[in-house]
């Protein structure tokens, strides 16, 4: 689960990790408020959207006086915003953050996540923050220093420590610096945090270290137990077929320009479905794993979801029966062609437990659907459907 910033600087403060002050406005006028409020300028005013490169993409501004406060507020809330985060569509902008401006002396990168590869706790830091870290990264990784923390033995002073000097800090820039990593450690492993990302970190110029930006992103398995944090959850940023197969607990992730919808049991499998279709020479539409218990339920309410997709010009069911017996599938698909009506090609792959009766229920049905007698199959037949 993906928060914005200023819910991320919320729970910086609840840690005590110094951000610049400030608040979320939702109208003009609440900028205006919050503007007046903070008492002095410059101000920035920042787009809330659950995607990274708003300063390039034109979604922070410093304003020097109340006029441009209301320029810009005006100017970003409604706009869609394009970064190279959110793809050629865009993000409408529905709320903002009002702050002081600060003024920076240097801009850093810091930031603290789970590493599977080692199963440890990881900061990565860099001298060379701000907006131009991918780069970095991808030119000179050399620059971003990583600390590994083993989490049953905790974060101490000398991994604070590493971090200070590998960022070239001394004396009290170090010591607030040290401060704030440790109670960034906590809160990441507290909160089940998959990220806490904070770019630039800043040093100011009257010698403060504060966390001029803030990301922070969450295991959604663990989100039962944090129901505070999981009431941060903003459906507005979130794909509405993906919302909506999350109410049934299905897996579905939407993918950009593909027009082959596709519903399978398992996630591996449903990735190798993916695979497959992409092989046959056509793209997929989405991910669906409707996991290994599904319900015929589950699958009709799948099923809706991939036709409600205006660009899926096909779909390919892809089932190896096992706990999910072919003819509670089959029922599934039934139930849901009869409810939502299908008006575009179904191939339909099935193998294992029950898979006779489940062929039965298919060719009773009296609908158009198109058998496989294998996925190679199944895949030749998608893939014809897409070039029509
Ligand atoms: P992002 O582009 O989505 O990562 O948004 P950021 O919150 O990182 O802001 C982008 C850039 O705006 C920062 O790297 C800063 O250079 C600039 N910026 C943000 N807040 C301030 C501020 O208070 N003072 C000054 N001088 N610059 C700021
Ligand atoms: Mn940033």
């Amino acid at each position: 689960m993906k928060i914005h910033e200023y819910q991320a600087k919320e729970l910086f403060q609840k840690y005590g990790v110094p951000t610049p002050r400030g608040k979320a406005a939702f109208s003009v006028d609440e900028a205006k408020k919050i503007a007046a409020e903070l008492g002095n300028f410059p101000v920035v005013v920042k787009a809330q959207i659950h995607a990274g490169g708003r300063g390039k993409g034109g979604g922070v501004k410093l304003a020097k006086n109340a006029a441009e406060v209301n320029q810009y507020a005006s100017s970003i809330l409604g706009m869609t915003l394009v970064t190279h985060q959110t793809g050629p569509e865009g993000r409408l902008v529905k709320k903002l953050l009002v702050e002081e401006g600060l003024p920076i002396e240097k801009e850093l990168y810091l930031s603290v996540l789970p590493d599977r590869g080692t199963a440890k706790i990881v900061f990565m830091a860099s001298e060379a923050g701000g907006m131009d870290i991918e780069e970095v990264a991808a030119k000179t990784p050399e620059k971003i220093i990583k600390v590994y923390i083993d989490p049953l033995l905790g974060m101490k002073g000398y991994h604070a420590n590493e971090l200070a000097f590998g960022l070239n800090l001394s004396g009290d820039l170090a010591k607030q610096f040290s401060a704030m990593a440790t109670k960034l450690y906590k809160l990441c492993v507290e909160t089940d945090a998959s990220l806490v990302e904070i770019n630039p970190l800043i040093l100011t110029k009257d010698g403060r270290v504060i966390a001029l930006d803030g990301k922070i992103n969450f295991d959604d398995n663990a989100m039962y137990r944090h129901k505070d944090i999981a009431e941060y959850r903003d459906l507005d940023e979130e794909d509405p077929a993906e919302v909506e197969a999350s109410k049934y607990e299905l897996n579905y992730i939407k993918m950009p320009s593909g027009n082959i919808g596709n519903m399978v049991n398992g996630a591996g499998l449903a990735m190798a479905t993916m695979d497959i279709i992409q092989l046959a020479g056509a793209t997929p539409a989405n991910f669906l794993d409707v996991g290994g218990g599904a319900s015929a339920e589950q699958v009709e309410n799948g099923f809706r979801i991939i036709l409600s997709d205006p660009s899926v010009k096909g779909v390919l069911i892809n089932i190896f029966g096992g706990i999910l017996r072919c003819d509670r599938l089959a029922n599934g698909v039934v139930e849901a062609a009869k409810k939502v009506g299908i008006k575009i090609p179904v191939v339909i792959r099935m193998e294992g437990t029950n898979v006779e009766e489940g062929r039965e229920i298919l060719a009773k049905s009296g609908l158009n659907l198109i058998t496989a007698k294998d996925i190679s199959d199944a895949a030749q037949k998608i893939a014809e459907i897409a070039k029509r």
